[in-house]
């Protein structure tokens, strides 16, 4: 058998809970596929009936995994939980796939996580030296293990027990017999969601779209640091660690999220739309259209050119049925997966000053790709605009970048990326802009209740694992 890589899967997650509804596996893998854009590595799903557990995992997306009606058959129950994961480093293992399950002391228990715990490593070592075998290398098999050795007897009690020695980013559902429960970190950096199914029955969800999806009604936001309960009873909400100022992750508003979510009561949609026109105040220039790079520039490419008062045009087609260039591993084939992606609309660029709006350059790959498309379709200026500020840092929470020696604005100035990327005029969205389009007076007002350690460094959990291995 070959050795793992050692290099850690930093995931980007989707996560589903289903309680006391008929047919919840069904609903889970719906509330999946709406969550299907936070994960397409692999997705599982661990349902509960009157007797006994049951599991389905897999790679691929989830109607890869759950596409023939047996898949779902096979998972009877009142209750479920579901995961998609994306992980871009270590090997795709089976074996990493949520939910992860085990047989505790007081029963079976199935966890799934969304986001990273920074010291996931450390707990591990830990662990592993008091005798814990592990069998995966997600961070969440340290929630299993943290929660096996506690000597707390509930399962709730055990879970804060455990909540209480990781640190990092984490909405984290889980399933015994009796309850599902949520938990959101005590900085509330990935979202979690509460709804209510129309025939009775409670649902748990990264995002407000695996809601619609199944006609569940909103409730409420998980609340940062906030652990729910759901069984026979309904729902219950305790908080078990000190009060602390919430940092959710901005990036989720920029790009992440899907645009007809709600996040924190906020219209991700009408939030990147609101960026758009705080970029185009910001950084105007005469041109003749403007064209998003599709799908994530779409909201902010409206903001802009409704701004500037030019015409939006879709100069830029996708082609929905290839999967994220990003997600492709060597640089090549990421060239090729743009081509694969996108292609250039000529009616629309021939002979036009163009601006292009996209939400993110990390590597710049994309980019220097689609402008190339461009210039080649006729375009005779070609000036590009980016609704986040310049993305210098990796994220340790659970949002997928490189390491930060390959993120473009790490190493070059807002000119040099121009040069890099092949545009005219280069411009990102100031941070003042970024939280005035979340409806905050400015960046000082804001920036202390999100985390935006990506563009910032400010990175608002400790690095555990990381400056453990630096120092050593
Ligand atoms: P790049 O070619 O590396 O500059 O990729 C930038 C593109 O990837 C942007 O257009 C974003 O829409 C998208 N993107 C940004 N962050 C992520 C992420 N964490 N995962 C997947 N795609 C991303």
């Amino acid at each position: 058998m070959q050795a793992e890589p050692s290099n850690r899967p930093y995931e980007e997650c989707g996560v589903v809970g289903i309680w006391g509804a008929p047919g919840a596996a069904g609903l889970a893998a719906l509330g999946l596929h709406a969550l299907q854009h936070r994960g397409q590595e692999a997705a599982g799903i661990v349902s509960h009936d009157e007797s006994r557990f049951y599991q389905r995992k897999g790679l691929g997306l989830v109607g890869d995994v759950f596409g023939d009606p047996r898949d779902i058959a096979q998972l009877p129950g009142d209750c479920a939980i579901g995961h998609n994961r994306y992980a871009t480093t270590g090997a795709t293992l089976l074996r990493n796939v949520q939910p992860l399950f085990a047989d505790f002391e007081f029963g079976g228990l199935a966890v799934a996580h969304n986001g990273n715990l920074t010291n996931a490593q450390t707990l591990r070592q830990a662990l592993v030296k008091r005798g814990c075998i592990f069998q995966s290398t997600t961070d969440t098999e340290v929630f299993v293990h943290l929660i096996a050795i506690s000597l707390y007897s509930t399962v709730k009690e055990r879970l804060i027990d455990a909540a209480k020695q990781v640190k990092g980013a984490y909405s984290v559902v889980c399933l015994d017999q009796d309850t599902l429960i949520g938990l959101r970190d005590p900085l509330g950096v990935r979202p979690l969601v509460l709804g209510k199914l129309a025939e009775g029955g409670w649902m748990l969800a990264s995002e407000t779209c695996a809601l619609e999806i199944v006609g569940a009604e909103f409730v409420r936001d998980v609340e940062p640091g906030e652990l729910v309960v759901i069984d026979k009873s309904g729902v219950t909400s305790c908080r078990p660690f000190k009060n602390t100022a919430s940092r959710f992750c901005v990036f989720e508003y920029i790009y992440f999220s899907r645009p007809d979510s709600q996040v924190e009561g906020r219209s991700v949609y009408q939030a990147r739309k609101q960026i758009g026109v705080e970029l185009a105040k910001e950084s105007p220039i005469p041109a003749d259209v403007i064209v998003p790079v599709p799908d994530s520039g779409v909201p902010s490419a409206m903001g802009y050119a409704a701004e500037s008062k030019l015409p939006f045009e879709m100069g830029i087609i996708r082609n929905h049925y290839v999967g994220r260039t990003f997600i492709e591993p060597t640089d090549q084939i990421r060239h090729l997966g743009v081509r694969m992606k996108h292609s250039a609309n000529h009616s629309v660029l021939a002979g036009k000053r163009v601006v292009l709006v996209d939400d993110s350059i990390v590597r710049g790959t994309t980019s220097r790709k689609i402008v190339d498309m461009v210039r080649a379709a006729g375009a005779t200026e070609v000036h590009m605009r980016i609704s986040s500020p310049p993305t210098k840092h990796p994220c340790f929470y659970g949002i997928d970048t490189p390491e930060e020696s390959k993120l473009l604005a790490a190493t070059h100035s807002v000119e040099e990326m121009a040069k890099v990327i092949g545009v005219d005029s280069l411009a990102f969205i100031s941070f003042d802009g970024l939280y005035r389009a979340l409806n905050h007076v400015n960046r000082s007002e804001a920036s202390h209740r999100y985390c935006d350690a990506c563009f910032t460094s400010d990175y608002p959990v400790e690095l555990v694992d990381r400056e453990g291995r630096l120092i050593a």
